[in-house]
Formats: structure tokens, sequence, C-alpha cells
């Protein structure tokens, strides 16, 4: 595995060229104005698509998501929910909620599916970069390259231990697992860090441009104060631009500070990171027996400037009585780091065709 220490004496000078860049830019531009409506967003939506409106929020008909993409719609509950089927996708979506399954996984809409006139539908941008990347794989985007280096990044370290005093010791014990496993299937894999040390976010995106990655896998451990029984698996994505984060809805009526009003770095790469939280989420679902607590948005700083397709995956929760004890066996952690290597593979198979 390459060090990530060669890379960091290269980030100090690449970090240094690019605040040169950003400072140069502050003084010569005047302060951005907010787009008035969504961004356009690398126009995938198909002419034959009516997008309609409710509010803000650009929507289209999921009977003709269903038609463009060749799979068959189906009422499950009479203007209430329904299922998109194809010979090896479905997925089933309820109106009023942004919870639904897709490929027998539980995700998280950015906007929550509405029902109007006896008709379903969802965001525009749902359609675009959550449900088309899971149902059609590289439907309406340009492809990507066979993956051959993998960074994969243990969360926290050094002064930063994490949601409790192991979680940045088991990341890098499940990253360094991962990383040899990918090794012996023939890819490069680089760590974001290797020893127990403090490394700041933005450098962890750097550290991926640095060598040239292909995608990231941010590795964390979860933990709920005062709750010893939650378990299970949470996969997270960048939300694309003016999506909420999946949190925020819980918060309803309250400004978004961190609302994104235009694409950052990574939403070049919203359709593929679906697609790789996607492979690596069915892993932990199916080979590790993990609860399915979804796909959800997070505006993440780690994952916000990547360069490649990129994703954080919550292996389990460090407070769950249950969980932790399973967690804290090699034998566990080399589980998981095999669902996050195989998920990987997973993801590579497809973009091979
Ligand atoms: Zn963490």
């Amino acid at each position: 595995m390459v060090s990530a220490a060669f890379f960091r004496r290269c980030l100090i000078a690449l970090v240094a060229a690019a605040c040169g860049a950003l400072a140069a830019e502050a003084a010569s531009e005047p302060a951005p104005r907010l787009p008035p409506s969504r961004p356009s967003l690398s126009a995938v939506t198909p002419r034959t698509l009516t997008v309609r409106k409710f509010g803000a929020t650009e929507y289209v008909n999921l009977a003709d998501v269903a038609t463009e993409l060749g799979l068959k719609f189906s009422w499950l509950e009479r203007r209430r929910k329904a299922a998109l089927v194809g010979p090896s996708s479905k997925a089933e979506i309820e109106a009023d909620t942004r919870d639904i399954t897709v490929n027998g996984l539980r995700v998280f809409l950015g906007d929550p599916a509405l029902d109007s006139d006896g008709r379903l539908f969802v965001s525009r941008v749902d359609f675009e970069r959550c449900l088309t990347p899971r149902l059609r794989p590289g439907y309406g985007v340009a492809p990507r390259p066979t993956p051959k280096v993998i960074v994969l990044d243990p969360g926290h370290g050094g002064r930063d231990t994490g949601t409790s005093a192991n979680e940045k010791v088991y990341a890098l014990d499940v990253a360094r697992r991962a990383g040899k496993l990918l090794e012996a299937q023939g890819y490069r894999v680089v760590l974001t860090r290797d020893e127990d040390v403090f490394v700041e976010l933005k450098e962890r995106a750097l550290v991926a441009k640095a060598s040239k990655a292909d995608l990231f896998v941010s590795i964390h451990f979860n933990a709920l104060p005062n709750n010893n029984r939650t378990s299970g698996v949470e996969v997270y994505t960048f939300p694309p631009a003016l999506q909420h984060a999946t949190g925020w809805w819980g918060t309803l009526g309250k400004d978004d500070p961190h609302l994104e009003k235009s694409e950052e770095p990574v939403n070049r790469f919203d359709h593929w990171n679906a697609l790789l939280a996607q492979q690596i989420h069915r892993r932990f679902v199916v080979d590790l027996k993990s609860f399915d607590r979804g796909q959800k948005l997070m505006h993440l700083g780690v994952l916000r400037g990547l360069s490649c397709p990129g994703m954080l995956v919550e292996c389990g929760f460090l407070t769950s009585e249950v969980e932790v004890r399973k967690i804290a066996t090699p034998g566990h952690r080399q589980k998981i780091a095999e669902a996050i290597a195989e998920g990987v593979q997973d993801y590579a198979g497809l973009l091979k065709g």
C-alpha cells in the first residue's frame, strides 16, 4: 500500500497553490448571486419528460420516468405507492415520503415524492441522481473508466478519536484489511492515513487527487448517545446541488446553512457516487446481515472536494451493546473489510458493462 506521507508532502505545495488561486479569485470577483432556480445539472433529463414545479422544486411524473428508463410502472396502492420494475432492478416509491426501497435497499430521496391529479411525482434531481444510477447504471452520463486506484480513508486519527476512543483504531484496521484484499485483486490502494495521525478533511480529498484515484471510500463507525440498542449500517453520499441533507428534514422550516446553491466538485460524480454507495451498501446488508439504516445525504467535508466518485460508510454502532462486541473482534472487522472490498469490485464490474 502506498503511504499517505508521500502525498502529504506533495499536498503542502498543492494546498499552497490552491489557496493562492482562491485569494486571487476573491480579489477580482464580485460577491456571487444566488441562482433564481435550480442550477443546470449536466442536463440528463430528456426533453420527453415534462417538468412540473411544486413550490420551487422541479418534479417529473414517475410513470414517464419508467417509460424513459425502460421499466414497468405499476400501482401498489392506487395514487399512493408505485413500483418501477426492470429485468434486474426494482424501486418502490410512496407519496409524501423520501424513504423508499430500491433494489431491496433503503434509500432516502433528496425531496419527498408527491401525488397530484392521480399521478405520482419525484423531483427531477432525484430522477437524475438517485433513481437513474440505481435502476439504469450508466444511463445518460459519460462512461467512467474501470477503477484502478482506490483511496481508502480511515476516519479521524490522532487527537480526533471519533465517536469513541476506538473509532479511529477500528477504522484504520478495517481500511488496512480492505486495502490488502483489494491489492490482492490487482488494484493500487492508497490510505489517507496509515498511522494514528490527525488529517484535515480537505487534505483527505487532496490525497485522492494527488494519487489520481478512481474512487474514494471513507470508513467510519457510528454512535448514538444514551442509546445502546440502535445498530446497523448507514451509507452517505454528498447531496446534489440544492438538495437538503437527509437530517435537515427533521428540522423542516428552519434555514439550512449547509444547503449548496451550486455544484461542488464531488457533484460531477453524483451518478457514480450513488452507484458506488449502493454496491457497498448491498454487501453490508446481504453479506454481513447488517440492519439497513439507509443510504442518506449529508454535506460531508471529506467528500465535498473529491475529484473522483466517493462515499462514506458508517460500518456499525460502537454504542450498540450487541454490535460493539462483534466489531471488537478481528474476525468481524475482516468481514467488514470484505464487504467494502467486494462492494468496490461489484462497482468496478458494473463499469465494465
Ligand atoms: Zn466517524
